[in-house]
């Protein structure tokens, strides 16, 4: 059957914020194909949740050259969906992809020469069915590459039409100063900074990014929202065997110490005085602040992500929320 997105996919509650000072607005609640959308994933379900996501305003869709797994996999299923079904509705979407962790063997699978980037996104936009990305992300900091090269090679990437804009992940402050300036001087300014920002993981504040990315007129998009789902239910009572821990990946589970546990149970109990889910009391507290872009939400089924819409209901604090949460936290 072909797909019709939603008629009423722009009026169902999806709030679309300015990142920094750009002419591009994001939705609040970004999907995520890190996991869940890979080769080891059903294609029927990857295509469910991307269907859902558009058809309730979430036009923004962040892969990176390696999520799977396999590698490349993520990007080959929405490439399926793209030519199947998304592909009318390309205008809609903004797509960002990534290059600079381990990609394929030998000296330019990875890191941040313009070997390793320019060869990546060629891939990136095959297996995707698509003939440009709305940004294009250095994945990380590559402390062996001259910051230049790979900065004027995002540079490039956008004058090669490949991209619309650029973006930087997890970079240090330090570095991201410096890149920012950079591309600023080219004319091509960094649009978004990609960091990983949730209760339970709070550097992008300590460390002074959110700060520095406001001032600097980008928006800042939060990765992993949800600490790879422990602040949700699904911890609560052990550990799911269909759950990220179970599964076996980035997320172990010595992180779920606890310390975290009582944590999350705590703050469970919060979110239900304010007739949340814990998962949408989490996003609702990263969107309070204004200078969040957008939360990048993964999900591993449809139910999930309407879940985490519906923390859009609520993101106001009283101040003795927002206190008892920090003294949670503490
Ligand atoms: P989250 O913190 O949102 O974790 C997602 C997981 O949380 C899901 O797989 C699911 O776990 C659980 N979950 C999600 N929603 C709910 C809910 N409503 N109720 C209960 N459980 C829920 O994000 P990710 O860690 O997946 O990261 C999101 C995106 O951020 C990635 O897809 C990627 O695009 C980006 N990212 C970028 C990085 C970078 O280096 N720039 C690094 C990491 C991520 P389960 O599978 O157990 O059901």
């Amino acid at each position: 059957p072909v797909y019709a997105a939603a008629e009423n996919r722009y009026e169902c509650g999806m709030q679309y914020r300015r990142a920094g000072r750009s002419g591009v607005m994001l939705p609040a609640i970004s999907l995520g194909l890190w996991h869940n959308f890979g080769g080891v994933d059903t294609l029927s379900l990857s295509r469910k949740k991307l269907h859902y996501a558009f058809d309730h305003g979430i036009t923004h869709f962040d892969l990176a050259n390696n999520y799977g797994p396999s590698y490349g996999s993520a990007e080959e299923t929405f490439g399926q969906i793209m030519k199947s079904s998304l592909a009318p509705y390309r205008g809609e979407l903004f797509i960002s992809t990534k290059a600079g962790h381990d990609m394929w063997p030998g000296p330019y699978g990875n890191w941040g020469s313009r070997k390793h980037l320019m060869a990546s996104l060629d891939q990136s936009l095959k297996r995707m069915n698509l003939e440009y990305v709305d940004v294009f992300y250095s994945h990380r900091y590559d402390p062996e590459t001259p910051l230049e090269e790979t900065l004027q090679t995002l540079v490039d990437i956008v004058h090669q039409g490949k991209a619309l804009y650029v973006g930087l992940s997890k970079y240090p402050l330090e570095a991201y100063l410096f890149a920012s300036r950079y591309l600023k001087e080219r004319d091509v300014p960094c649009l978004l900074y990609q960091g990983c920002y949730n209760m339970l993981v709070r550097e992008p504040e300590s460390q002074g990014i959110l700060k520095a990315v406001k001032e600097n007129g980008a928006g800042f998009v939060a990765f992993s929202p949800l600490a790879q789902g422990l602040l949700s239910n699904r911890y609560l009572n052990g550990i799911p065997e269909d759950s990220r821990i179970a599964r076996g990946g980035f997320l172990k589970k010595e992180a779920l110490t606890p310390e975290v546990l009582r944590k999350i149970q705590a703050l469970n109990e919060r979110a239900r005085m304010r007739g949340q889910s814990l998962a949408e009391m989490a996003l609702a507290w990263l969107l309070r602040d204004a200078s969040v872009t957008s939360v990048l939400v993964g999900a591993s089924s449809v139910e999930q992500l309407g879940d985490s819409l519906k923390a859009l209901d609520n993101l106001s604090f009283e101040e003795e929320e927002l206190r008892s949460i920090e003294e949670i936290l503490a």
